[in-house]
């Protein structure tokens, strides 16, 4: 995670000043594959247990927007969805679980705490398939808003999520400071909720219109089960690669900078 920090920070300081052309970045696997869902139609599930206004029409409202704004961008044949209130567990790929896609609210932080949320990717290794992608939201270390208006001090936490989901398609950090995919942003900033046009291309370099197949009709399993790790022996072997993607989230506290 401190690798990758250091390496954006240098693409930062090489793209300065103005942005490029083509800012985004797609994230990859150790050997250079590109990471992205193979499968289309891929749903995300929200645990309120954590959140302290407890459950409601604000919060489902954020969440979901969060997702859907990644959903029908005219150029990428992605098909993303909010599946609903869940019961997570832990975040991460559980050989033989449900593997749900899940965004949770964490009032204790085992993360670095300069992180106002995480996102745990878990893709194969010879590949960059995705196969999990978890979102955990820090309210250990910062305040999130569903009202930045009334609240311009908190982090938006609609904002916050539709960065993470970035880094949940296969997105990595863009260079362009207008995009959502840019690592920071100061407490109350709400324009990570709408997608700039570098963050829409790198979606449609990852998901291109016309390559994946439409249909999510019934019957389709709305998260991965792959049955090549479903046993101990082929756990053991672990054919994975997990990733954190840290979501940037500026803001000065304490006179320091947060990333995300
Ligand atoms: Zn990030």
């Amino acid at each position: 995670m401190k690798t990758t920090s250091v390496v954006l920070g240098l693409l930062l300081a090489l793209a300065l000043p103005g942005a490029p052309a083509q800012a985004y970045k797609l994230t990859k696997t150790e050997g250079g594959d590109v990471v992205s869902w193979l499968a289309n139609c891929r749903t995300f599930y929200m645990d309120p247990a954590g959140w302290p206004g407890g459950r409601g029409e604000a919060l489902t409202k954020a969440v979901s927007q969060s997702i859907l704004v990644w959903d029908g961008v005219e150029c990428s044949d992605l098909t993303v969805a909010y599946g609903g209130e869940v019961e997570a567990l832990k975040a991460g790929y559980a050989s033989c679980g449900n593997n749900r896609n899940e965004i949770t609210f964490r009032g204790s932080w085992s993360y670095m705490q300069e992180a106002v949320a995480y996102t745990t990717l878990t893709y194969l290794a010879d590949d960059g398939t995705l196969v999990d992608a978890d979102i955990e939201c820090n309210l250990d270390d910062f305040e999130l808003t569903l009202y930045p208006a009334d609240n311009p001090q908190a982090m938006d936490l609609q904002s916050v999520l539709t960065h993470e989901m970035g880094h949940a398609v296969g997105l990595d950090h863009s260079a362009d400071g207008d995009s959502t995919m840019y690592f920071s942003a100061p407490p109350g900033e709400v324009k990570k909720r709408t997608l700039s046009d570098d963050d829409r291309d790198g979606l449609c370099q990852l998901y291109p219109a016309g390559t994946l197949d439409q249909d999510c009709g019934a019957g389709t399993t709305p998260w991965v089960t792959p049955t090549r790790t479903c046993s101990a022996t082929a756990a053991a072997a672990a054919p994975w690669e997990v990733a954190g993607s840290l979501g940037g989230r500026g803001g000065r506290r304490r006179g320091g900078w947060w990333w995300w």
